[in-house]
């Protein structure tokens, strides 16, 4: 369940979160490819937003996208997740963020495996791996 309340300022995230996470997840910065322990993760469960608990991927639409983080050809639902065109770096890319904190998660190619054909790219720091029990 995601949490009721959430922080209003940077001041508060910064409470919340570490300083890697807050970099993501605010700030829209990327973790070094590779770094991610869940790049690793193959057991059945849940991955939640690192900001806010909210379920975004399941362990069974996650792949290994051999690109250095964590990848998924699809969020657990798509009222989970947003998107924005990122303009940045001279690319247009897909920006996806967390649609209840808003917290920023990575980018969505369009270059994933079936059954959607989409990869969604994202930094391990904001997810939060939960084990089925
Ligand atoms: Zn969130």
């Amino acid at each position: 369940m995601a949490e009721d309340t959430l922080p209003q300022t940077d001041e508060d995230w910064r409470k919340r979160l570490t300083p890697e996470q807050f970099a993501v997840l605010r700030q829209h910065a990327t973790e070094r490819p590779g770094t991610s322990p869940l790049n690793a993760e193959t057991r059945p469960g849940t991955f939640v937003c690192a900001g806010c608990g909210q379920p975004l991927y399941t362990a069974e639409t996650k792949f290994d996208a051999h690109c250095g983080w964590p990848s998924f050809y699809a969020a657990v639902d798509d009222s989970a997740i947003d998107t924005t065109v990122d303009r940045s770096l001279f690319m247009v890319r897909t920006e996806v963020h967390c649609a209840n904190c808003q917290g920023h998660l990575g980018h969505i190619f369009p270059d994933g495996p079936a059954p959607t054909g989409m990869r969604h790219c994202i930094n391990g720091v904001s997810l939060k791996f939960v084990p089925e029990k």
